[in-house]
């Protein structure tokens, strides 16, 4: 699914509608213009813009300090902006829309000495959920999640991947419509990084519009619809992950039984050559022509492939090489 950056915002509370790129509307969950915000006189956000239609799986992607979490505190309405406007469900204030929202912060922690199924009925009651409910479907939560076992079990007895789990699912017993997370896979393992992606995928199947912060740029890649690509408080980039892939030529890999001859003029002046290979970007006018060259300067093509751009090499065509460089290192670093 493709999509553009909303249209204008309207006026009063009514949601906006966003187009995608086949024209159809899709009412926004998310809508911020021109976000800034300073801490002690640093501009932490300086003008974010973000839509995000309904049912999206949409992911703000960045690295250490570029502003993911000042710009999700500021759409949830825990702190306002210096500038700018956002609405969630088209009302300005979401605060007032609270229970439809579920929220993860980056800073986990629930009380060590709660059980587990005690703190999940807590995280729903404060947001209107009776608690009598609360643990009738956190049981059902923990159970789909084969952590039924640890219902009755204080949280400081749980692994702290368990811990998490239990969390993120008191941020959803009360059905929230939209959930935020806030860099939800930092602290799991591989296996649960798995299984949380297929929890947000299932959400989004039900209709939920899921939005995350992460430094991570595979689980951006594999799982949404639309990223913000933030750095140093900027969004360079808001758009669909198939755009920002776009914006970059695809790699042609070609690998040929001769080295040399006249048809090596034929090949594009900024091709690589790697061992016994070339590289070069796909030419506009497509790979044909060039076909043609080398078959007929019997170039003996031994392999040839296409290779469009990953979300990575968008990210550094986008946001710089800079940025991307820092996200390897916050990765690196362990926080994945
Ligand atoms: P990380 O991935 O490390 O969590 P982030 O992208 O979420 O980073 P933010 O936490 O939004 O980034 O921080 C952006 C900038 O704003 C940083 O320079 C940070 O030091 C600063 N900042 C954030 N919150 C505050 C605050 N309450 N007081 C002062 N400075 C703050």
């Amino acid at each position: 699914m493709h999509m553009q950056v909303g249209e204008h915002m309207s006026a009063g509370n009514a949601a906006s509608i966003h187009k995608d790129i086949e024209g159809r509307g899709r009412p926004l969950a998310i809508e911020a213009r021109g976000l800034v915000k300073s801490f002690d006189g640093t501009m932490a956000v300086k003008g974010v813009d973000i839509s995000v239609p309904e049912g999206a799986i949409y992911g703000i992607l960045g690295p250490n300090g570029a502003g993911k979490t000042t710009t999700l505190r500021m759409l949830l309405g825990i702190i306002d902006p210096d500038e700018g406007v956002r609405r969630v469900f088209g009302h300005d204030r979401p605060h007032d829309i609270g229970r439809l929202i579920g929220y993860l912060p980056e800073e986990r922690g629930l009380y060590p000495a709660m059980k587990a199924i005690e703190a999940i009925a807590f995280m729903g009651a404060l947001r209107g959920l009776p608690l009598a409910e609360g643990r009738t479907r956190g049981l059902e939560l923990l159970e789909r999640h084969s952590l039924a076992h640890a219902a009755e079990r204080q949280i400081r007895q749980l692994s702290k991947g368990m811990a998490q789990t239990v969390q993120l699912l008191g941020t959803l017993v009360h059905r929230p419509k939209l959930v935020v997370l806030d860099e939800p896979f930092s602290g799991l393992d591989a296996i649960n990084q798995g299984k949380l992606e297929g929890m947000i995928r299932n959400l989004a199947e039900e209709g939920v519009t899921v939005i995350f912060s992460t430094h991570v740029i595979h689980h951006a890649e594999r799982l949404c619809e639309g990223v913000a690509i933030i750095a140093g408080g900027k969004v360079p980039y808001a758009g669909s992950v198939e755009a920002a892939r776009d914006r970059i030529p695809a790699q042609v890999r070609l690998e040929t039984r001769a080295r040399e001859g006249a048809w090596t003029a034929a090949l594009p002046e900024d091709t690589r050559r790697e061992g016994d290979f070339f590289y070069f970007p796909l030419p506009e006018s497509g790979v044909e022509p060039l076909l043609k060259q080398l078959i007929d300067g019997e170039a003996g093509i031994l392999s040839l492939s296409i290779e469009r751009a990953g979300l990575h090499d968008a990210f550094v065509a986008i946001a710089g090489e800079a940025a991307a460089k820092q996200l390897e290192a916050d990765q690196v670093g362990g926080a994945a």
